[in-house]
């Protein structure tokens, strides 16, 4: 049987050095512009990789070896292109410069015309570039197929997140229509999801209201909402119920009627994913009105996830204490319904914000207590998911910058035998992050994306302010690109001088 190469991207992985010994390492690696790059293999330095249908984790834990002082990760980037991204990197990381650009941004000056304009195009010229695909369709289109091309998938994220009326909504809801459309004229599975917030479709009130009476009906069986669609197991035993401490009022007739008109936008939506054969996946946002996305996602998946072929994704957030015992819930609910689900699982973005609300009203953060039980929990959470993958059940995207947990998750695989988890394993990088890991999983055989918010600035600019908020700081998620982006700066100016 021929064994497989490892060409210069994966093997440029290897010259990754974790900063410290502790069992979280993020990679994040160089600009999304280097997609148009393509690193050239060095035929004398190949390694051998395993065939993708064996059992071999040695092999599989070698891909991750981040020992190997001798290759560089950014040998094929252009000197420019390099120092843009450094210089965004490190400006992220700045915490002065963070808060204040982010006072900036929310500010009243963000009103004022001539001022306005001067922030945006800095942030256009700097962030922006750094992690968006592109203002629309077009120019998404475009940066999906430079992905393409470099072996990778494009997840597209109309970045569209609160809506506040149906008029909204319906607006909104074209947009990601449109988006659907736009993967038509793309290159065959270049595209692997459709992203959604169900935030952009669905009034935040209404949300609101919904979780409160799902959350009170978890806590008194017996209260009955007549509006409630079939769905899959929403909470755990231990899950938070603290936002909602009194009875809520029944819905209105007008709230159900709205709540009627979301079930129909995401059914349209969900139908045009199953036409053009593209998965939606639904994002994991604040434990005050997740209990709804849920809830909305489970009806969607149960009337569109057919056969093989899950169509509607659910987020599970491992930050949570109760995160693994909702997907086993969930995922075991959907196996005896005969549905197949789909689950990104994610470490969860909100945690700020989590834990001040928690601390507010008297309650215990929702969040593990530590990193390291949330790094576990997701271990575990990727590990069940890969299992039930291996028995021939749902199916999972692991979306992280993690390289321990990418590491354990391609030796599960291995285990288990790649064979059997390829179609149903999806890895996934935010776009502009983690390009080594992207890199390194894809090479070594696996489907990996990048998730790639597009569309006017003004829009985006929720999420940039998230991805600022991540990367700031000297021991944020960026400090490795920072690293590698610098000291290959450094490494190319001693060779001009000598
Ligand atoms: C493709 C993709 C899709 C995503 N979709 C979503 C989504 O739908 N919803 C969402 O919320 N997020 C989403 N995220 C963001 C994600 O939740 C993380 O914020 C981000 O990926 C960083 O986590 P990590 O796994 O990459 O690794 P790491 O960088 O190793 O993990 C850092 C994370 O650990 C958690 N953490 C840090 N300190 C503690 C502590 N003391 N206790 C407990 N936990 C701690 C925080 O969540 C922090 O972001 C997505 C990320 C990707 C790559």
């Amino acid at each position: 049987m021929a064994n497989r190469v490892i060409p210069a991207a994966q093997r440029l992985l290897k010259t990754l050095r974790p900063l410290n010994s502790a069992s979280s390492t993020t990679i994040s690696g160089v600009s999304p512009i280097t997609f148009r790059e393509k690193a050239q293999p060095e035929a004398e330095e190949e390694l051998l990789l395993p065939p993708l249908d064996g059992h071999h984790p040695k092999a599989a834990e070698a891909l991750f070896n981040l020992d190997d002082e001798n290759n560089r990760l950014f040998a094929s980037v252009p000197t420019l292109k390099l120092l843009r991204a450094a210089a965004n990197l490190h400006m992220v990381a700045m915490e002065p410069m963070v808060d204040v650009g982010m006072w900036m941004m929310r500010s009243r000056l963000m009103t004022t015309p001539g001022v306005k304009d001067v922030i945006l195009g800095f942030i256009r010229s700097t962030f922006y570039e750094h992690f968006c695909a592109g203002e629309d369709t077009v120019a998404t289109g475009e940066s999906v197929r430079a992905l393409n091309e470099a072996g990778l998938r494009g997840m597209l994220v109309y970045a569209l997140e609160y809506a506040s009326d149906n008029e909204s909504c319906d607006r909104n809801l074209q947009g990601f229509l449109d988006t659907v459309e736009s993967t038509k004229s793309l290159p065959r599975s270049s595209v692997s999801f459709i992203i959604l917030k169900i935030t952009a479709i669905c009034p935040m009130k209404l949300l609101q209201r919904v979780s409160d009476l799902l959350r009170w009906q978890q806590k008194d069986p017996s209260f009955n909402l007549p509006w409630k669609h079939e769905t899959l197991p929403i909470f755990s035993e231990s899950s938070p119920l603290y936002h909602t401490m009194e009875k809520p009022e029944p819905l209105t007739p007008e709230e159900e009627r709205d709540l009627e008109l979301v079930h129909q936008r995401l059914q349209r939506l969900s139908e045009r994913c199953v036409e053009a054969n593209v998965p939606l996946s639904v994002d994991a946002e604040y434990t005050s009105i997740q209990p709804s996305i849920d809830y909305l996602t489970y009806a969607s998946a149960i009337k569109h996830n057919k056969g093989d072929n899950p169509i509607v994704y659910g987020t599970i957030q491992a930050y949570l204490k109760d995160a693994k015992e909702r997907l086993l819930l969930a995922s075991k609910a959907a196996d005896k319904m005969g549905i197949p689900m789909g689950f990104k699982v994610v470490r969860g973005a909100y945690m700020s914000c989590e834990s001040k609300i928690a601390s507010a009203l008297g309650y215990d953060s929702p969040i593990h207590n530590s990193i390291e039980e949330t790094h576990a929990c997701y271990n575990e959470c990727a590990s069940y998911m890969l299992e039930r993958i291996g028995n021939g059940s749902g199916a999972v995207v692991l979306a992280t910058h993690n390289v321990e947990s990418g590491k354990l998750a391609v030796k599960k695989a291995h285990e288990i035998g790649i064979s059997k988890v390829h179609q149903k394993l999806e890895f996934a990088q935010l776009y502009g992050m983690a390009e080594a890991l992207s890199f390194g999983l894809k090479d070594a055989g696996f489907q990996v994306s990048k998730y790639m918010p597009f569309g006017p600035i003004e829009l985006v600019m929720p999420y940039l302010l998230r991805r600022a908020e991540e990367n700031r700081g000297l021991l944020s998620a960026s400090t490795l690109d920072r690293n590698l982006t610098r000291e290959e700066l450094k490494r190319r100016l001693k060779a001009a001088i000598f």
